[in-house]
This record gives structure tokens, sequence and C-alpha cells, in this order.
């Protein structure tokens, strides 16, 4: 087990968004949460990442080296698209680097600032960045929801090939269940609030 929550209970002012959740996830599974808008996906990333805390219940997170892709990217607007990836390890090596740029499409716009990108490029900017990280968990908040069908559906195989480097767990939030069925090897469906499990589905790991 490398990640517990047990008996979670969060509000926000008057919003009760979770009772009494508990869910685990081991080491080097694959878990895509989907559910209705509002129900607490993001707020169960924030919870496991530590930026905010529960009301009540546990929180055991073994993982010490956590890897975040938000909504929204966030990168480094004054660094380019090389330096933003490079930032998370300053180890690590051109040929990793270049690797993943062009795993994400970006080659050619390594030297290009943010600014100079589209959202979706922003996006797998940060997607490259997080994947630079040797991260032990992996948080990603529908990361490819800026993207279109096509591009999606890439970096779903993007991802894949990328986990099947690195067996890190990854926690995946989606609105696409397409995405979860091809990626996940669990699928939590959440309730609308307050939130619990409504169904979780256990799959095979993803197969090339
Ligand atoms: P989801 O990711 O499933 O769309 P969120 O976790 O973002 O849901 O939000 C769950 C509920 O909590 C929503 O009703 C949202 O408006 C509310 N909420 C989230 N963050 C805050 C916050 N910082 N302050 C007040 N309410 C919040
Ligand atoms: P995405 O689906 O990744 O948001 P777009 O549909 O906006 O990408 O753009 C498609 C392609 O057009 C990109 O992959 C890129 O090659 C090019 N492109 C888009 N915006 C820019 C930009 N601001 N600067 C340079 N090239 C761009």
């Amino acid at each position: 087990m490398i990640l517990q929550l047990e008996k979670i209970h969060k509000k926000y002012n008057d919003i009760q968004v979770f009772n009494n959740l508990s869910l685990e996830i081991k080491e080097s599974e694959i878990v895509c949460i989907i559910g209705p808008s509002g129900c607490g996906k993001s707020t169960i990333l924030n919870l496991i990442s530590g930026l905010i805390q529960p009301d009540q219940g546990e929180l055991m997170n073994k993982s010490n080296k956590i890897a975040y892709v938000f909504q929204e990217d966030r990168l480094l607007p004054w660094r380019t698209v090389y330096k933003n990836i490079k930032l998370v390890d300053q180890h690590s090596s051109k040929e990793k680097i270049d690797e993943l740029i062009t795993d994400m499409g970006l080659k050619g716009f390594e030297n290009k600032f943010p600014h100079q990108l589209s959202g979706g490029m922003r996006q797998r900017c940060s997607i490259a960045r997080a994947f630079n990280y040797q991260s032990e968990l992996l948080l990603m908040d529908e990361p490819f929801k800026s993207l279109d069908y096509d591009l999606r559906r890439n970096m779903v195989n993007h991802l894949v090939k990328l986990w099947k480097k690195t067996q890190n767990a990854i926690v995946f939030v989606t609105h696409e269940i397409d995405e979860a069925l091809l990626l996940g090897n669990r699928i939590i469906v959440l309730s609308d609030r307050p939130t619990s499990i409504l169904k979780v589905f256990e799959l095979g790991y993803p197969q090339d």
C-alpha cells in the first residue's frame, strides 16, 4: 500500500464534500477517478498531495516523491519548454529530456516560452515535466482536458508507455470514461455530494 485515506471528512464553509471517504492505492496501480463535476475529485488529489488537510480522518502516504499535473498548466513563464522540464531534476540528461519532448510532440519547441505555445502544448509540457521527475506517485487532474480527441488518445498511449518504464502509482482524475477504461487498472466512480464511492471496477493493467 502506497496510499491510504481512511474515513476522511472535508467541508468547505457549508459544503460537505466528504463525509466518510476511505480508499487505498497500491504501488504501481493506475487508479482513475470519475464522478460528477463538483463531487470532490480535485479535493482528493489536494488531500493526497498535502495541499489541503482533512477535517477528520487519517491520510497515510508512504510516497515521498509526488508529481502533480494540475488541470491548468503551471509552467514558469520566464523559462523555456526545455528548462521547465529540466527544472524538476537538474541532473536529468539531455537525452532524457529530448525523449520526453519528442514523446509529447514538442520537438522544435524546446526554446519557446509558454506564452508562445497553444494551451494543449503547454499542458503536454507540464506532463513531460511531471515525467522528468522520478515520482513514486503521480497525480493527474484531467490532464488531457484541453486536448482534442485524437491527441487525447495519443496522450493516453504515451502515458501507458511512460508508466511501463517507471511503474509509479498514478491517480488520474477524468471526465472521460474511455480514458479511464484505457488507462486504469481500477476505476472508482464517485457520487454527487456528499460524496461516496458508488462503484469500483477492477480491470487488468493496460496492455500494449
Ligand atoms: P471536482 O474536482 O470533482 O469538480 P472539487 O474537488 O474541485 O470537485 O470541488 C468539490 C466541491 O468543493 C465543489 O462544490 C467546489 O466548489 C468546492 N470547493 C473546492 N475547493 C474549494 C475552496 N477552496 N473553497 C470553497 N469551496 C471549494
Ligand atoms: P493543441 O490541440 O495542442 O492545443 P492546437 O490545435 O492549438 O494544439 O495547435 C495545433 C498545432 O499548431 C500545434 O501542435 C502546434 O504545432 C501548432 N501551434 C499552435 N499554437 C501555436 C503557437 N502559439 N505557436 C506555435 N505553434 C503553434
